[in-house]
């Protein structure tokens, strides 16, 4: 047995753990926190229970996908709800837009809101169907490591019909005119990380996913999603290491021999760093093994960090449904503090979660959870003062659109931003979301899963290949696995003959 280590307990490192395991690899998940799930850990305190990051569960065929390759389903680990409507947008204290679940209601919506956009939907929603299908059966599954992949007849066709070389912004306004609308179609790529004038229009795969296969929520939370991945990985004979910081990789001979965490060398025959990529090139490598060098990050679109509050409220807010679009303010403003002048936003846009809606588990009875995040550009100055300006900002906001007295309410509060990001995942510049999905930070074009310099060494997560969100993470460990059982075997097999 080849001994595996993988560093990150994130999804990109449980889904590897998973395959590298059902490979007949010795695996060992190495986190530093205290507890595992990256970006998705949860935590409860004064009766309250807090996903920390990922809310939104779209794409539950990816999930079915995995856990069928070891034979099992979701529901084996968690119990799944479908949100009926998905979620709604605020656009002023009196303009609510709710999306409703079932496709008939939606088109009803959108002649209500753009007489004549029924039509149109329908065949925005036959092509982000298409796009689907070409993306996640012909594109994001592959490791990337030269276009040559793609050369085949029906990836080729599919790409050619998927609106590449065109905008998300330009693809959505060939369609659809009130700006409702466009602000629907435009959102998932905005938290994809880009302005929607530089993604191109393959993306809009998203609002397929959004409005045709449905926004859900495991009863629980999101960290459900994780326990089960874990549960699964470790009846595969994985073990998961918690408070285990590695602190480099040793590399000899092109190979990495071992892993240290402080004093303590462990021998290992391969690794999948699930860790923020630049941390694992730049710091547990350094300079003479690393895949790229700092230039190259400073050259990089990431997706936005984001300013987060987690509050517990002891009363209900009427208005609020499980997730809430705050787009009260000006879109292309916001984006352009996010993505081309980097700078704290003057009149933010802003999500709530509020998951008490779905799931009494996670409030005491009476109070409401409330997610809030703001995004924002990666590296800005990060203070309690920012933080508080914030926290006030956009509960003034919710006061006015709920027509709800909440402030005075408030029993629980902790925030999150950019220094958190950094401290709790080593995440470069402070980024909660990876790098941004523009064209020319697609597939090949992405930093690279395999290290030119250590053979026996791959990264995954989301900030190599396919990109961030809770999907493509699970498809990126699972790519990564598949490739470090091929070097292995090779080796293996050298060494037989
Ligand atoms: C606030 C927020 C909201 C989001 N919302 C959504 C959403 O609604 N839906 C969605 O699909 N996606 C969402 N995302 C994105 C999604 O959560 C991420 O893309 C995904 O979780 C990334 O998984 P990962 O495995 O790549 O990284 P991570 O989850 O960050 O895992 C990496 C792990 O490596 C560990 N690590 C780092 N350095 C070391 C070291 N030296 N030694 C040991 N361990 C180390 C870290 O502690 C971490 O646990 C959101 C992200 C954030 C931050």
């Amino acid at each position: 047995m080849s001994k595996v280590a993988v560093i990150g307990s994130g999804f990109s490192g449980l889904s590897a753990a998973c395959f590298a395991a059902r490979d007949g690899h010795s695996v060992t998940v190495y986190e530093k926190n205290g507890t595992i799930g990256g970006r998705c850990r949860f935590y409860r305190e004064q009766g309250f229970g807090f996903d920390m990051g990922p809310s939104w569960y779209w794409m539950p065929d990816v999930f079915e996908k995995f856990f069928a390759q070891f034979g099992k389903h979701p529901s084996d680990y968690y119990k799944l709800v479908e949100l009926d409507p998905g979620f709604q947008m605020f656009f002023g204290a009196n303009e609510t837009v709710k999306i409703p679940a079932r496709l008939d209601e939606l088109y009803a919506l959108f002649e209500e809101i753009e007489p004549g956009s029924t039509e149109k939907l329908k065949k925005f929603l036959s092509e982000g169907k298409f796009k689907y299908e070409v993306g996640m059966q012909e594109l994001v599954y592959k490791p990337a490591f030269s276009w040559f992949e793609f050369m085949n007849y029906d990836v080729i066709r599919g790409v050619a019909k998927s609106n590449v070389f065109k905008s998300v912004r330009s693809y959505v306004r060939g369609y659809f005119k009130d700006p409702r609308l466009v602000a629907l179609m435009e959102f998932p790529v905005l938290f994809l990380g880009a302005m929607p004038s530089q993604i191109p229009a393959l993306y809009t795969l998203m609002n397929y996913a959004a409005l045709n296969l449905g926004t859900w929520y495991p009863m629980g939370g999101m960290h459900k999603i994780i326990e089960g991945m874990a549960s699964l990985a470790e009846s595969l004979g994985v073990e998961i290491k918690t408070n285990s910081e590695i602190t480099r990789i040793s590399v000899s001979d092109k190979s990495a021999s071992h892993l240290l965490i402080g004093n303590e060398k462990i021998a290992v025959d391969g690794i999948i760093a699930s860790s923020d990529y630049h941390h694992t090139d730049r710091v547990l490598l350094g300079d003479q093994h690393a895949n790229y060098p700092e230039s190259y990050w400073k050259k990089k679109t990431f997706a936005p960090s984001c300013l987060i509050f987690y509050v517990g409220v002891n009363k209900q807010i009427n208005k609020l449904i499980h997730h809430n679009l705050f787009f009260d303010a000006d879109l292309d403003k916001h984006a352009k503090e996010i993505y081309e002048n980097p700078e704290w936003p003057a009149d933010p846009l802003f999500y709530v979660c509020c998951p008490s809606k779905t799931d009494p588990s996670v409030a005491p009875a009476g109070s409401e959870n409330l997610f809030i995040l703001i995004p924002i550009a990666t590296g800005l100055e990060d203070s309690s003062e920012l933080r508080e300006e914030y926290f006030q900002k956009v509960i003034t906001r919710m006061e006015i659109i709920t027509a709800d007295t909440i402030r005075e309410h408030i029993v629980y509060r902790k925030d999150y931003c950019v220094n958190d990001f950094v401290n709790d995942y080593h995440a470069y510049g402070g980024n909660a979301y990876g790098l941004a999905n523009t064209l020319s930070q697609t597939a090949v074009w992405k930093p690279s899963m395999r290290n030119k310099n250590v053979n026996n060494l791959f990264y995954t997560g989301q900030l190599t290949v396919p990109g961030p969100g809770i999907p493509p993470a699970i498809i990126s460990g699972q790519i990564a696995a598949e490739q470090i059982s091929k070097t292995l075997n090779t080796r293996i097999h050298e060494r037989t003959i």
